[in-house]
């Protein structure tokens, strides 16, 4: 089986695991009790927040244990400010799901508003400026505005100008949050050069388990409310009893991708040339979406194939990869990232998305690219034939 779908989820580091079974076996204690048994718990967590603070240039009583992105997004956008207080979101339409579906879900006491981005996802700082310079009136009854733009999209891994955006944030009085659940072990981070005054990481996204997270919080952030009420864990703005296991594991990952980083960048880059070096040889008529990406992504969208189609093809062949757009019988359907950056028509329906990790070998990006070459020559007008269909229907 050849794995190349990273940017959904990640294999666990080995050692990870390793470090985290005396906290699940061993050491159990609940990390909130006074006795001594708890005392390796609690030495644990401390210097995990430490190692998690290096890896991004913050301070360890910055870093908040969270269940994973989904709920540091939801943490950030939904409780950044008194929820008492009438709010203006300033965000981007490439953000994942759980930023904009957070945001609709306070649009009863909230106003959104949204970014442009442009033909490679890159978003607009000329249109940050142009929503700070609307009219008073338009959003004069918002006491507190947040900005929210991801630092690497997590379809087509553009990676964002986030301390540009930032700077136009704060000089407009506004906060700033970024969902950095792609980009966390995988590129360089210094948040206090990026300026952020929240920032979303999800441990499986770099090799930790599923089910762990953290959100950033500037210190000097103090308007931010609890995620949820409970007991004083997490300086009782997370309240529930902490999983070490998982946090250690978390920490372990995360130094060990950032010990690793530039040499699995120079890795991940040749895969990615090795991927679009057979497509051109072989004249396969693709684009290829976004720009500075994130290391190992390949978001490739094929004239007139469905991406669904290459999907269940390349399961057949025992090749994971995400597709960019779904074909439901008459209906097909791009993402709202490949609608966001206009991919024309004739493209957008074959969109796929290659995401390599640092275990991916060479020989495995040939024989990915190999099986597109021939799925795409061999697949006739490219289209999902009714009888494919139902075959990739029994298989799925
Ligand atoms: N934000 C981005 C950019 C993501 O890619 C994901 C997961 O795919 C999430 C948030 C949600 O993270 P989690 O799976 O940890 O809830």
């Amino acid at each position: 089986m050849i794995y190349a779908d990273n940017a959904a989820t990640t294999k666990l580091n080995k050692e990870a695991f390793e470090a985290m079974i005396p906290f699940l076996l061993e050491f159990y204690a609940n990390a909130s009790q006074p006795y001594s048994f708890s005392r390796k718990a609690k030495r644990a967590l401390k210097d995990a927040r430490r190692t998690i603070a290096g890896c991004i240039n913050a301070e360890p009583e910055e870093i908040y244990f969270t269940s994973g992105g989904t709920e540091s997004d939801n943490w950030a956008i939904k409780n950044f400010c008194p929820q008492t207080d009438i709010r203006h979101i300033i965000t981007s339409p490439i953000e994942h799901h759980a930023i904009l579906n957070a945001c609709k879900s306070i649009s009863y006491n909230s106003q959104l508003s949204l970014l442009s981005v442009d033909s490679k996802g890159i978003v607009s700082e000329k249109s940050l400026l142009e929503i700070f310079t609307r009219p008073r009136e338009v959003v004069a009854s918002c006491k507190n505005t947040l900005v929210s733009v991801m630092l690497a999209n997590n379809e087509i891994g553009t990676i964002q100008p986030i301390k540009e955006l930032c700077e136009i944030a704060h000089s407009h009085g506004a906060y700033f949050h970024t969902d950095a659940v792609q980009a966390v072990g995988h590129i360089p981070i210094d948040v206090k050069d990026l300026g952020v005054d929240m920032l979303s990481a999800s441990a499986h996204k770099f090799n930790g388990t599923k089910g762990i997270g953290f959100l950033y919080i500037k210190k000097s952030l103090g308007i931010i409310q609890a995620f949820h009420n409970g007991g004083m864990q997490e300086n009782g703005l997370r309240a529930g009893t902490e999983n070490v296991a998982s946090v250690v594991a978390m920490a372990y990952a995360l130094k060990s991708n950032c010990d690793n980083m530039n040499k699995n960048i120079s890795h991940l880059k040749l895969l990615e040339d090795a991927v679009i070096s057979i497509l051109d040889k072989e004249h396969i008529d693709y684009l290829r979406n976004g720009i500075n990406q994130l290391p190992g992504n390949v978001n490739l969208s094929f004239k007139g194939v469905e991406g669904e189609m290459l999907l269940h093809r390349l399961d057949l062949k025992n090749i994971c990869v995400s597709t960019g757009a779904a074909c439901d019988s008459q209906n097909q359907k791009a993402t709202h990232v490949i609608e966001a950056i206009g991919v024309p028509d004739e493209y957008k329906y074959g969109t796929i998305r290659i995401s390599f990790g640092f275990e991916n070998t060479m020989e495995e990006a040939k024989v990915i690219a190999n099986a597109l070459v021939s799925i795409i020559k061999c697949s006739g007008n490219n289209t999902c034939s009714k009888r494919q269909k139902i075959l990739y229907t029994r298989l799925s």
